[in-house]
């Protein structure tokens, strides 16, 4: 069952309830309505066009790439593609949105209804309903940190693509959004329409939250917390939000529909203004533009393009490589890794290619806080490595050893089990004479151990494995011990 969170004080329990928008800034070139780059971190202004600056006469034309984004994003969440949609002028005046307008999709989204499939710490699963993703222009970047007493205004942002993805208000807990955050951020980099980075700003997130009490069946009023830019932060705000209004609703009060901003130094949310009505904006029909029809072969062609998506390549790595659904999931987080992995694996013991990606791999990169695209290690290493070791050429304790090598020098395991003489001894002639040797040194321990002390053993096969610095097999030295020991 799903994750059970509530919030008890004094006798009420409560529960949350919670939906998300998230603006996607699209990948694409160009902008959504002009032909101006949206190359990130250029110079201020230096990639606006007429059309981005609203200028009189300048006529917006709709990019084809941003519109087959969206419907790849809409495949991606299963849901429903809108064969006929609309653009309307939301308006409002901001000085980021000189045209005194935005152009947005209002009754006739893009994409209708979907859901998304997310995974919760007990083990469980929940499925969050999308209800649209509409598509819109961004608005430009006012700067306020610059300069005392003045604003600035970075118009390359002005024009980039948006899908605004909605979802139901099916989120109950903090962790619920932020398993979903995630999972969406890995579907739309699988899918390439989105690059997903919230700290840049081209994924943000505005969740919208209320409280009732356990077993409440209508929604009360909720209030929405604009542009977060973090998981953690989405989270963080979720639950001081709700906190906030239970002591309210506690205290006898009540909560109006208003807008609020979240606080990163507090974790906690600030009222900003009295929450704006659909009816404030005037939306209608941009006379710029004609509606957007897609046709069934247009949709299907979308379709015969799309990826394998995280959820589908676990399954397969479950099934394909006896990978358990933990490793699974961490392993198809991203096409990167899930890649890095597929490579290593072919050929070779699945199970331990992924044991020793979770484990060592990721265990160095964290160390030298490098990402997977820099790791000296290379796939086919730890296909070889693991080889090695199922051929009984080393043991696992020397492969510990040949790991630490390879990252350093970014040779084949082979290459360095050859040049160090790693290989593990198993020619029973030389492991004889070294037990010979050892037995021969220590006349005393023999006496003990043939009086009873049978766990000198251990001693003596740790003396042999030491002689052969590590090299010997160690089942072989056990057994030509028991022989020799009588
Ligand atoms: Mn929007």
């Amino acid at each position: 069952m799903m994750s059970e969170y509530t919030i008890k004080i004094d006798k009420n329990e409560w529960e949350i309830v919670c939906g998300l928008e998230i603006h996607c800034q699209i990948i694409s070139k160009s902008k959504i309505f002009s032909a101006a780059s949206t190359q990130f971190g250029d110079e201020a202004n230096e990639n606006v066009s007429f059309v981005d600056l609203g200028m009189p006469g300048m006529l917006p034309v709709l990019n084809e790439h941003c519109v087959y984004q969206a419907v790849k994003t809409g495949l991606g969440l299963n849901a429903q593609i809108n064969k006929y949609s609309v653009f309307s002028r939301k308006n409002y005046f901001y000085p980021d949105q000189p045209n005194g307008y935005q152009i947005t999709q209002y009754e006739y989204p893009i994409v209708g209804k979907g859901f998304v499939k997310i995974g919760l710490s007990d083990g469980s699963s929940k499925e969050i309903g999308i209800t649209r993703i509409h598509i819109e222009q961004d608005a430009a970047k006012s700067i306020h940190d610059l300069n005392p007493k003045k604003s600035y205004i970075d118009f390359n942002r002005a024009g980039v693509g948006l899908m605004e993805i909605v979802t139901e208000p099916d989120f109950s807990s903090p962790e619920e959004a932020g398993a979903f955050l995630k999972k969406l951020r890995s579907i739309v980099r699988y899918l390439g329409t989105c690059d997903g980075n919230m700290d840049e700003g081209s994924m943000r997130c505005d969740a919208s939250i209320s409280v009732r009490l356990k077993g409440e069946k209508t929604l009360r009023e909720r209030a929405e917390i604009k542009n977060v830019n973090s998981v953690k932060f989405v989270m963080q705000a979720i639950e001081n939000e709700a906190k906030r209004q239970i002591e309210i609703y506690e205290q006898g009060g009540i909560i109006e529909q208003q807008t609020r901003h979240f606080d990163p130094q507090t974790g906690t949310t600030k009222f900003m203004r009295k929450k704006e009505y659909a009816n404030d904006y005037r939306y209608f029909p941009e006379p710029d533009l004609p509606p957007l029809y897609l046709t069934d072969e247009y949709i299907e062609k979308v379709k015969s393009e799309m990826v394998e998506l995280p959820d589908a390549k676990k399954e397969r790595f479950i099934k394909d490589y006896g990978l358990t659904a933990y490793d699974a999931d961490v392993l198809t987080e991203s096409v990167e890794l899930a890649d890095f992995f597929e490579k290593a694996a072919k050929g070779h013991d699945g199970k331990k290619v992924a044991n020793w990606i979770l484990g060592d791999l990721f265990a160095n990169l964290n160390a030298n806080k490098l990402t997977l695209d820099k790791s000296p290690v290379a796939p086919q290493m730890i296909g070889d490595l693991v080889d090695l070791i199922s051929k009984g050429v080393i043991s696992g304790k020397i492969a510990k050893d040949v790991f630490a090598t390879m990252w350093q020098t970014k040779q084949m395991p082979t290459q360095i089990v050859e040049e160090k003489g790693l290989k593990q001894v198993s020619d029973s002639g030389a492991i004889e004479s070294m037990i010979d040797s050892v037995l021969a040194a220590n006349p005393e321990n023999i006496a003990a151990y043939k009086a009873g002390k049978t766990n000198l053993f251990g001693f003596f096969v740790g003396q042999v494995m030491k002689q052969s610095k590590g090299a010997a097999n160690p089942q072989m030295v056990g057994e030509i011990l028991k022989k020799k020991l009588g």
